[in-house]
């Protein structure tokens, strides 16, 4: 999947393997930064926890906005 792919009312989130963390990304962002074009999980190395500083085995999630 790429962002691109990604519909716009789901929002892209991280979760650490660590602690558990969820922490939800800024996608407009992530795409000004990486392209439409990049595929989610190659940005997987990318992601560290905000509370643990962990950067190992992280995992991103996706959910739905609500409206
Ligand atoms: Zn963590």
């Amino acid at each position: 999947m790429r962002l691109g792919d990604l519909p716009e009312w789901y929002r892209l989130g991280a979760m650490c393997s660590r602690c558990r963390h969820l922490g939800w990304l800024d996608r407009q962002r992530i795409e000004r930064r990486f392209g439409k074009n990049r595929f989610v999980v190659t940005m997987e190395p990318l992601l560290r926890c905000t509370s643990c500083d962990n950067r190992y085995d992280n995992d991103f999630k996706i959910a739905k906005m609500r409206r």
